[in-house]
């Protein structure tokens, strides 16, 4: 690779950045390094939080030894050569002034060999001075040393914070090295001590690593394509959820960026399995071609920003969805034996499912009102299969069935197919009895069910009022003295827009004079709220009252199921025990409740088998 010094006007179409603030700031340009030189083992050695030193060592291409001095040249960069490339860019670094920055505030020693060469070359530079030029023997590849950084500039020096802490920012930031990059080997040692070490084995291998076992036993593959865009990683089962959103990692190209956009596409995929205020743990790669999205917004290059930001949002959101909701969510006791098949291979089984949903179309016909857009497509590929040759229908990929053209319609397809599978759980059951009055169980097949009575009832009203939310079917109830307040000009703009909103959801509300609207009626849900608090709460932001107003909603909704729902001890009659579960067969519902938890349990016949050592 040759070293090109940029022209000063192209440098200024790159906005300036300060490119060492920290230890971590250095690790950050020296790994992208290694990366962009094809690296496929990279080290990286710190001493006090990199403060003293930090050596990093790679198999890359190396530099050529004419070519060493100007790699600490401001924006020499082998990188790019004219503006034109900016618009292509996909290496991680092409500023070309990381490693100038870095020699002028530490001491620097790099050892380097291209193939062509047979040694390598080092050199020392001191607060920015070259010393000698010389030979030594070296593998393929380079190596940067980085000694007591700002060592000249005390002022920076005394900024820092203690070395703990900046080991911490650094170990943070190798993390995400390592699951951005999981064909690359690393290495990631801390005051020699071995904190990471992966094998270059994949995505699911790096969250192993970073995450832990409990995490990897979780992981639900997340692969998705819709055109030019393809969507790949790991979420972990929303049972494992978080408490706050450091436990996500999304890659734009390979790219660790932070996108609130894409945060929230996932989290609204999610919204029916997790608990309310938790996040979910993910990696996702976001491929796309280089020209719909720009990178250098900010010098750091952590944020991006999409041509098409709606686009990206629905293929995320479609792309998670289909993950999560493919998932078992029965927790499968019999899961531990199959724990290392169940990364990599699809939980729900698409074969079986189709060849269900056409012998119950065989038997009945009242099928194909029942699943219809799924059959009507089915039926579709049967007839135009058919006529090419015979083929059948279990031979018949759902990825074939479905045409990622319009993300929405692929959404409520994999709905349907997710309370298609619940609903098959709930056939030909038989009830043994209920324990502590709490667990019923239940034997279906070669296995034994258990379900949380109160959990299992919870989520079915959680459904039933959503539903009614949406078919207009809310019960309300006039208020003896209708409410009536006062707002501000955009306030009045804002609720005169979406007057029909507030009736979706039940509540009667009319302008009343000037800057002034009245309340007459609200749903029984919400008959014990203060309304006044309720309205200047959802109001106190306009740009947020939509999403405010309908979280509200849910929230309020998951509290009223929980109120009502038979409680944990409640004793229950063979009816109601009937009605519970063939709600379920009825509904499909998610077998979560909406706090997140499980509602059934399934032991096979083989794992207790194994309890009483029967079988080994
Ligand atoms: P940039 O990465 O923005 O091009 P840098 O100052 O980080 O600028 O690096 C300058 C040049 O030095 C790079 O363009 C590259 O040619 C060379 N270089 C630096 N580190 C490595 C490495 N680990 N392997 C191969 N070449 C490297
Ligand atoms: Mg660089």
């Amino acid at each position: 690779m040759k070293i090109n010094v940029l022209p000063s006007e192209i440098y200024n179409k790159i906005s300036a950045g300060e490119v060492v603030e920290r230890p971590a700031s250095v690790v950050k340009e020296l790994v992208e390094n290694s990366i962009d030189g094809g690296a496929t083992k990279i080290t990286v050695e710190v001493f006090d939080g990199g403060i003293k030193k930090i050596v990093v060592t790679d198999n890359g291409c190396g530099i050529e030894p004419e070519d060493i001095e100007s790699a600490f040249l401001p924006h020499a960069t082998s990188k790019i050569k004219d503006a034109k490339d900016l618009e292509t860019i996909s290496s991680l670094g092409f500023r070309g002034e990381a490693l100038a920055s870095i020699a002028s505030v530490s001491r620097v020693e790099l050892i380097s060999k291209t193939e062509n060469n047979e040694f390598g070359m080092n050199l020392k530079i001191e607060g920015g001075k070259y010393g000698n030029k010389k030979e030594i023997g070296f593998d393929n590849g380079t190596k940067i040393i980085v000694s007591d950084l700002f060592f000249n500039t005390p002022a920076r020096l005394k900024f820092l914070k203690k070395p703990k802490s900046e080991e911490g920012e650094i170990t943070n930031l190798m993390a995400k090295f390592i699951l951005a990059n999981p064909q690359i080997s690393f290495r990631y040692i801390v005051d020699d001590k071995i904190i990471y070490n992966t094998f270059g084995n994949g995505l699911a291998e790096a969250m192993y690593i970073i995450y832990g076992k409990e995490v990897y036993d979780n992981l639900l593959e997340v692969k998705y394509d819709s055109n030019d865009v393809s969507v790949y990683g790991f979420i972990a089962r929303p049972t494992l959820c978080k408490a706050n959103r450091t436990y996500q990692t999304i890659f734009v190209n390979g790219r660790v960026v932070s996108n609130y956009m894409i945060s929230s596409a996932v989290q609204d995929a999610v919204e029916n399995y997790i608990m309310k205020g938790k996040f979910p743990l993910f990696a996702l790669n976001i491929n796309l071609p280089f020209e719909s999205v720009d990178v250098n917004v900010h010098p750091s290059k952590q944020e991006v920003k999409f041509e098409n930001p709606n686009r990206i949002y629905g293929i995320v959101n479609t792309a998670i969805f289909k993950a999560v909701s493919e998932a078992n969510y029965v927790q499968d006791k019999t899961a531990e034996i199959q724990k290392e098949n169940s990364v990599r291979e699809p939980v729900f089984d698409t074969k079986s499912l189709l060849e269900t949903i056409m012998n119950g179309q065989k038997e009945k016909n009242c099928f194909k009102s029942e699943y219809s857009p799924l059959v009507d497509i089915l039926n579709e590929k049967i007839k135009e299969n058919n006529e090419k040759s015979k083929v059948e229908i279990s031979q018949i990929k759902l990825e074939e069935v479905i045409v990622p053209a319009n993300d929405t319609k692929v959404e409520s397809l994999n709905r349907e197919i997710v309370e298609n599978k619940n609903k098959i759980l709930f056939e030909d059951y038989h009830i043994i009895g209920v324990l502590f009055n709490t667990y019923i169980l239940c034997e279906k097949g070669d296995s034994l069910l258990i379900i949380d009575q109160h959990a299992g009832h919870e989520r079915q009203l959680y459904d039933k009022f959503t539903k009614q939310i949406k078919g207009n079917n809310l019960a309300c109830q006039d208020l003896l003295f209708p409410y009536v307040f006062n707002t501000n000009l955009k306030e009045t703009e804002f609720l005169e827009n979406n007057l029909e909103l507030f009736r979706e959801y039940g509540i009667d509300i009319s302008e009343f004079g000037e800057n002034s609207f009245k309340i007459s009626a609200v749903p029984v849900l919400l008959s014990e709220i203060n309304l006044k608090d309720f309205f200047e709460n959802i109001l106190s932001d306009i740009n947020e009252v939509q999403k405010k107003f309908v979280d509200f909603f849910k929230e309020k909704i998951a509290k009223q199921a929980c109120r009502s729902a038979i409680k944990a001890g409640d004793k229950l009659s063979d009816s109601e025990i009937n009605f519970l579960l063939d709600s379920f067969k009825e509904n499909g519902n998610v077998l979560l409740c909406p706090h997140g938890r499980p509602i059934v349990l399934q032991f096979s016949k083989t794992e207790i088998e194994k309890w009483f050592k029967r079988i080994v």
